[in-house]
């Protein structure tokens, strides 16, 4: 999450363990305040619950709700929630209404994790087991409210922890690339297949069963049937496919005769 640029918070290191008290609801006097003015960068999971809350394709809600950018010493193509000039001052989340997130059942993991950050995306490079932190925004008075909590049972409360879980491994390539030597770039073409494979999930399907992907991998069958129907194994197999691609780490291999062709050189490089 960025509310970590926008609040210039220092990085004070939190585990699971960590307690603090905090509460939000409806009666705060800074009722959905945090829902302006803010930067959220969306995870996968993130899409594909709100693209099917709001019965849209992955391709319309990213045209609609989101701003594309490169993610800081990384190189990797992200996308941020686009907010909407308001009136009144700050712009605001498109989902905030009077009476609150308009998405609330699938918001995303940052709103899921306020008013706790992730360092995982931040300072991975100098903490290899990661940490959360507080974001300490002035206008934020849940600290004032009386509740308890260790981060992990916060995690768990606001259903994040599945998000997490959901989206491991996407999250360990960018600390992966992170904190490879900055000199190391990505070509476009490879920059647009890991935009595809983490934001477009119906565009990856495509490219998966409409290009020659099924001949050049070697992809069991069972896996095949499974990731024709089913969503979130399609979203699995797209992480495994980049940390395949990036890294040529995992458990993806082409066929044999792809393997032939390329050794003939009369192959062109995925
Ligand atoms: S998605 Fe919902 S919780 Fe998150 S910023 Fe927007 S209105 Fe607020
Ligand atoms: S600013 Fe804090 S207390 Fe107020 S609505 Fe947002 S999370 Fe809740």
């Amino acid at each position: 999450m960025d509310a970590i640029e926008k609040a210039g918070i220092p990085p004070v290191r939190l585990s699971g363990k960590s307690a603090f008290s905090f509460k939000c609801h409806k009666d705060v006097a800074c009722f959905t305040k945090c829902c302006h003015g803010i930067n959220i960068m969306l995870t996968p999971y993130d899409i594909i619950r709100l693209k099917n809350r709001l019965q849209m394709s992955s391709e319309e809600f990213l045209a609609m709700y989101t701003i594309p950018r490169i993610l800081e010493k990384t190189d990797l193509p992200v996308v941020t929630l686009k907010m909407l000039d308001d009136v009144e001052g700050e712009p605001a989340c498109p989902f905030v209404r009077e009476n609150g997130c308009l998405v609330y059942e699938d918001r995303p993991t940052t709103c899921r994790y306020y008013p706790i950050g992730v360092g995982s995306l931040n300072y991975k490079e100098e903490d290899p087991d990661g940490f959360y932190f507080f974001v300490n925004e002035p206008h934020c008075l849940g600290f004032e409210e009386d509740a308890d909590w260790t981060v992990d049972e916060w995690r768990r409360d606001q259903g994040v922890d599945v998000h997490d879980e959901i989206n491991a491994l996407w999250t360990d390539l960018i600390v992966r690339k992170r904190s490879l030597p900055p000199n190391i770039r990505l070509t476009q073409k490879t920059k647009n297949m890991f935009f595809t494979a983490s934001y477009d999930i119906e565009k990856f399907r495509r490219f998966v069963f409409e290009s020659s992907f099924l001949t050049i991998y070697d992809i069991a069958a069972e896996e095949i049937e499974k990731i024709r129907n089913d969503e979130l194994a399609l979203l699995d197999f797209s992480f495994r496919w980049l940390n395949w691609l990036l890294f040529r780490q995992g458990d993806f291999k082409l066929n044999d005769e792809e393997i032939e062709k390329r050794n003939k050189g009369d192959a062109e490089n995925l």
